[in-house]
């Protein structure tokens, strides 16, 4: 995007009403502490694609994200390309003073989906529940995963461990 474009693009998310919240790590470990962060501003439902180039650090951010939400230690947290989605059981604060709320986290990965049939064959619909917080890598290769979601998490290498992470919110 020209500088223009990006202006007017951040111009038409404002109107929207959508949030950007931007974090730069340097290290696996940071990235973790941003997954903390991040995963203070997910109130569930949220349905939300991960992007980024193999080796951004979208496993390690899951890893941040479940070991905040008492979902994971960080160690048990690994890339779902095979087995396609993973679940962890965790809790978060609800907006309503002292409770734990039950919150299932899915980590999902559709690199080797392909096609939208078999996508149907995953039923994400059963895992877009109330209490969910879903985290798809490869989910912008589907129309209907980016209409289904409340937004997206981008991470990108900035140079060595350096890393750009942006959560936006619609
Ligand atoms: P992805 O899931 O995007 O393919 P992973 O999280 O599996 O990426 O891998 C990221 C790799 O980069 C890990 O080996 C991690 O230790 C390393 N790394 C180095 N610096 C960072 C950083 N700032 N954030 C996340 N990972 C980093
Ligand atoms: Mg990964």
């Amino acid at each position: 995007m020209t500088t223009t474009e990006n202006a007017k693009a951040e111009a038409v998310a404002k109107a929207a009403g959508v949030k950007t919240y931007e974090f730069t790590t340097t290290s696996a470990a940071e990235t973790i502490a941003a997954g903390h962060k991040i995963a203070a501003l997910l109130t569930p439902p949220k349905f939300l694609i991960l992007r980024g180039d193999l080796g951004a650090g979208k496993t390690t951010l899951v890893k941040g994200i479940a070991e905040a939400l008492n979902a994971a230690d960080p160690d048990e947290v690994t890339s779902p390309t095979f087995t396609l989605i993973h679940e962890y059981e965790g809790e978060y604060k609800g907006a309503h003073g002292g409770g734990k709320t039950p919150v299932d986290l899915y980590h999902l990965d559709l690199y080797r989906i392909e096609g939208e049939r078999q996508l149907d064959t995953l039923g994400l619909d059963d895992l877009a529940t109330p209490d969910s917080i879903v985290l798809v890598e490869w989910g912008e290769k589907f129309p209907s995963v980016i209409r289904r979601s409340d937004g997206e998490i981008v991470m990108s290498s900035t140079g060595g461990d350096a890393r750009k992470i942006v959560l936006t919110l619609k």
